[in-house]
């Protein structure tokens, strides 16, 4: 494994240890970004520091006489303001609070009737191979003797490994405030939401702590006015929570390589709205909603009712989705707008939206657990189940985990080495139920890399033999896998048209999937104002999004060759906020007051970088702002 031995952005930019003297604070452990499982951590962790009589269970290293001082830095603008589900088995989180059921978290449900639909397309838009079109034919004429309402089939059968019963439906935002406020509540945790961490601090070949963003500096990043530079946070420990997008575990990922192996080329974004339901919904709460098969067939939805007629629902579009025009958005309304969605959301009303990306490499995308001075926990460290779709739980777990390693250790008054870390934390996990179910998914989505069948053949084939039986396929990093505009609507449009739809948008300045779908077959949407409503007020009235002045701007062209070459402009196109637009001279323009944080320009792009393979051409680095809801 390779020594930690520079600094480094996460984008492939090498930054130089900045000469501005910096304020230094020093702590005992610190931690990147308050997700699902930096909330495990504090969790399990916070309630073991101190004795019941306020005196410390363990010891200060930087503050004798006090418990250990550990301090959380969460990006998003409060707690809770990221996007997530969230139906949950919550082993892990019961594990933490026996009683949650109990604990009065808003729209919290047990879950109740789950069901899986299979979509067929009732407007003849979507792409389908022949196989699913001669499957869709045969469920037509056979209907009358199947589950089949509203253009959608309800499989009559699941799989055990798909089912979450016994389980949870959440709002992740209000668990999450929930949690902060257990977590705060015992005094021995802060954590500071709206403070970004810009990067790790490496000293010495060893993470010593973190870097706070810099503010009052330009869209570029250089001093402004009231240029205040980012605190230095130095640490034993740094605990790296920061989710699947998260700078500092790619900066440490650039730094230290992935295992032999591993890579993180699969990717989703999951887009969603939170709704109040029409007064007359059928939905109970607890109800748990899945689809596949439109509006296009690599396209899964979901929709899950909370208490009070409210229904968190959404699509997932993957990264092995080989397109160019690859909007989330125009999706997610054509998926709202089925005979079997329109059904219940008809009358509904938009409270919430946002958008976020997947790690989907789930444990292929394991990057090194530990090192001297840090641990990785969460989606960022591969713990996401990518056969049962469960993240919540898996996240929660690891940082449970860690925060018994981490007592472990305190107690034992040994240091936070690799190889410490390694005998407690790391083989924790690997002892864990964590490790044999994600091991049994590892492999589980590979059939989707040669197209929807092979991939649902595939994941049903590892359900069954718990991972045994797979169906093999190789993962292509994002950017190997967009094809030419004109190839992808081939038969539907002309190639030179095509091209002209798209070369009249970009001259307009706007994207040009709306365009090309609706001159492929795709009805418009027509707009009423409460469900239906376009990208911009989805924006303004259910994403509330905000963007402090002073900060750079967190999302970047810095290879302007490389877009100036690039033809369909994937990350115009796929943007979850219409903050991409088209530029002049090939480089697009990008409006941080628009962008919900979704990190999907990171792979939404259609070019290699040029310093690194596995990276983009496209630049996503930590940011105050975003999302303003905590219902997502
Ligand atoms: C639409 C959608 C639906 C989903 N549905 C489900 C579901 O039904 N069930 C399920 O189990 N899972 C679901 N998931 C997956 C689940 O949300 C994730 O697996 C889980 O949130 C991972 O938790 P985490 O703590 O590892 O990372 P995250 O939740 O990503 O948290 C990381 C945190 O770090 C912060 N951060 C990042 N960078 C920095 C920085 N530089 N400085 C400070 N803070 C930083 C982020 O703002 C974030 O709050 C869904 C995901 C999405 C997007
Ligand atoms: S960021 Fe990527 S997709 Fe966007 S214009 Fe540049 S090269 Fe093309
Ligand atoms: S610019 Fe912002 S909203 Fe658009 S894809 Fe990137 S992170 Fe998401």
């Amino acid at each position: 494994m390779a020594e930690i031995s520079q600094v480094a952005g996460s984008d492939g930019v090498k930054t130089k240890t900045s000469m501005i003297e910096r304020p230094r604070m020093d702590a005992d452990i610190v931690c990147v970004g308050f997700g699902p499982a930096t909330a495990g951590f504090l969790s399990t962790l916070s309630r073991q520091l101190v004795n019941a009589d306020g005196t410390p269970a363990v010891e200060s290293a930087v503050a004798p006489g006090l418990p250990p001082q550990v301090l959380c830095y969460e990006r998003a603008d409060d707690i809770g303001f990221g996007v997530s589900g969230v139906v949950t088995q919550a082993r892990a989180l019961r594990a933490s609070f026996p009683d949650i059921e109990k604990a009065g978290i808003p729209m919290a449900a047990p879950v109740g009737e789950e069901k899986v639909l299979y979509l067929l397309d009732p407007i003849g838009a979507s792409r389908r191979s022949a196989l699913l079109r001669l499957a869709d034919k045969a469920i037509r004429a056979f209907q009358w003797a199947l589950p089949f309402e509203r253009d959608a089939l309800n499989l009559p059968w699941t799989p055990g490994f798909l089912h979450k019963r016994g389980g949870m439906v959440l709002s992740m935002g209000q668990f999450m405030q929930w949690v902060g406020a257990q977590v705060q509540g015992t005094g021995a945790v802060q954590i500071w939401p709206g403070t970004p961490v810009s990067q790790a601090l490496i000293e010495n070949g060893k993470v010593a702590g973190v870097r706070l963003l810099d503010q009052g500096v330009t869209k570029v990043g250089a001093p402004g006015d009231g240029f205040t530079p980012g605190m230095d946070i130095h640490a034993a420990l740094t605990v790296v929570g920061d989710g699947p997008v998260g700078a500092v575990g790619r900066q440490l990922d650039d730094l230290l390589g992935l295992p032999e192996n591993h890579h993180t080329r699969d990717w989703a974004v999951g887009m969603k709205f939170v709704v109040d339901l029409p007064e007359d919904t059928p939905l109970k709460p607890g109800a748990v909603l899945h689809t596949f098969g439109y509006p296009e067939p690599e396209i899964f939805g979901f929709l899950y009712a909370h208490p009070g007629r409210v229904a968190s629902l959404g699509i997932f579009v993957p990264s092995w989705f080989d397109t160019p025009v690859r909007t989330a958005y125009r999706y997610l309304q054509h998926w709202m707008t089925h005979p079997s969605l329109w059904h219940f959301l008809k009358g509904a009303k938009l409270r919430s939206w946002g958008a976020k990306t997947l790690g989907e490499s789930g444990r292929r995308g394991e990057p090194h657990l530990a090192g001297d001075g840090y641990a990785r926990i969460g989606e960022g460290s591969g713990s996401t189940n990518v056969l049962t779709g469960s993240g919540v739980d898996e996240a929660w777990a690891t940082g449970a985990l860690l925060a018994q390693a981490v007592l472990e250790l305190l107690k034992a008054k040994k240091p936070f080495t690799k190889e410490n870390l390694e005998a407690t934390y790391v083989q924790r996990r690997r002892a864990s139920w964590l490790e044999q179910e994600s091991r049994a998914a590892e492999k589980s989505r590979d059939g989707f890399q040669r197209g929807v069948l092979p991939g649902l053949i595939g994941m049903a084939l590892a359900g069954l033999s718990g991972g045994r039986l797979v169906l093999p396929g190789r993962p292509l990093r994002p950017w190997e896998r967009i094809p030419p505009l004109e190839d992808y609507f081939r038969g539907r449009i002309p190639p030179a048209e095509a091209r002209k739809i798209r070369d009249d948008c970009y001259a307009r300045g706007v994207s040009a999937h709306a365009a090309l779908m609706e001159r492929a077959g795709w009805p418009a949407i027509v707009c009423d104002g409460q469900l239906l409503v376009s990208h911009q007020d989805a924006l303004l009235l259910g994403g509330k999004v905000q963007a402090p002045p002073g900060y750079a701007d967190h999302v970047a062209f810095v290879f302007p060759n490389e877009c100036g070459r690039c033809g369909t402009k994937l990350c115009v196109e796929a943007c979850s906020g219409q903050a991409i637009t088209p530029g002049e001279n090939g480089a697009p323009n990008f409006d941080r007051e628009k962008c919900v944080h979704c990190g999907a320009c990171l792979w939404n792009c259609a070019t290699a970088s040029p310093e690194n393979p596995e990276r983009t051409a496209a630049a996503f680095r930590p940011a105050p702002g975003g999302l303003h809801s905590a219902e997502n």
